[in-house]
């Protein structure tokens, strides 16, 4: 079987890895210019070194024995480990987010910066699938696996499994603005984790994570329907309201910041289309995804896993 997936999150590599591993030819394709996606580390340099700020998910945790296994095991390479300041069942990819997916990536055959426009599928009797990424077209391939946010898929699922396309197109994500700030000096009197003060929904002490080098840095994220409500601002404005904000959490008294800029994560969290992941067996089309499942970590791995594990059982 060759087998494309347009997505290098870790539903994509989730679900890339398990299927090389029963012998299938695995190809990736994404758009961004590292494997990971929303499980993801941001790098900036600063006068006192370069800070890293994990800017997508947080942490994570495993409420399912595979995955929990899955991360027994990225522990056991160094890649990821507990963080209590999110809870006690509350682990992170170490020394960055993207850790683990970079290591499941490592063993794959990832094409970057590559982002697929549309999908085409020759005709019986001899049909195979070809991914255009404009003006060229990859291909051929026996099976594709589209495993990016729902909004990002239905377009590409549309003209081939309408009940796909209208799942994927019903599902909806919430947005999320990130701030990524450094100090020269620590905020001290703060703790780790502050969460639900104004506009801000969660903010954490980035390099206080373990196996964190680089200068003092914060992750502030602001809650999902400031978010929604504000998509379409100016990075900068939001920059210096979060920050306003921030300042007047308690315990927070805010040194110079040595760096600072804001992201929009349009689809942060995902909705939850409740399926697992699809398989339309007589097409060769699959499709993984938090949105699937739901809006973490966990879920995504799921998804991938469980796709890998419907397309390997073959024809019912
Ligand atoms: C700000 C934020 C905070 C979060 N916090 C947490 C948390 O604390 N705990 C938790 O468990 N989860 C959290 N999450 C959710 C978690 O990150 C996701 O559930 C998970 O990473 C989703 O993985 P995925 O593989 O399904 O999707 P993604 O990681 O989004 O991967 C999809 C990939 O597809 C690529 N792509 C999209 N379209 C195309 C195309 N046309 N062609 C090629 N490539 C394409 C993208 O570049 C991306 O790499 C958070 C997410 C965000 C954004």
């Amino acid at each position: 079987m060759r087998i494309a997936v347009i997505g290098a999150g870790l539903a994509g590599l989730a679900c890339a890895a398990a299927l090389q591993a029963a012998g299938a030819s695995v190809t990736l394709f994404d758009k961004a210019r590292g494997a990971g996606g929303r499980l993801s580390t941001r790098r900036i340099d600063t006068p006192s070194g370069e800070a890293s700020f994990d800017h997508g998910a947080q942490y994570f945790t495993a409420h399912d024995p595979a995955f929990q296994a899955e991360i027994d095991r990225w522990a056991a390479l160094g890649l990821a480990a507990p963080w209590p300041a999110a809870g006690a069942d509350a682990w992170v990819g170490t020394p960055t987010m993207n850790a683990p997916a970079r290591q499941l990536a490592s063993g794959l055959d990832v094409h970057l910066s590559s982002r697929i426009d549309a999908l085409r599928r020759n005709a019986e009797p001899d049909p195979a699938w070809w991914l255009r990424i404009d003006p060229d077209e990859h291909g051929p391939f026996d099976a594709v696996v589209v495993a990016v946010p729902a909004e990002q898929a239905a377009p590409l699922l549309e003209p081939w499994d309408s009940d796909f396309a209208d799942l994927a197109g019903g599902t909806r994500s919430r947005a999320c603005w990130t701030v990524m700030v450094a100090f020269g000096t620590g905020l001290s009197e703060t703790s780790d984790v502050l969460q639900h003060h104004g506009p801000i929904g969660w903010a954490a002490r980035n390099s206080a994570k373990p196996g964190r080098t680089g200068p003092e840095s914060w992750v502030i994220q602001a809650e999902a329907d400031w978010s929604d409500a504000h998509l379409e601002n100016r990075a900068d404005t939001v920059l210096a309201e979060l920050l306003a904000a921030f300042e007047q959490a308690p315990g927070v008294d805010l040194p110079a910041p040595l760096a600072a800029t804001a992201h929009r994560w349009r689809y942060a969290r995902s909705g939850d289309a409740g399926k697992g992941s699809l398989w339309n067996a007589r097409l060769g089309l699959g499709v993984c995804g938090d949105w699937l499942l739901g809006p973490r970590v966990e879920c995504a791995w799921l998804s991938g896993t469980r796709l890998a594990a419907s397309m390997l059982a073959g024809p019912a």
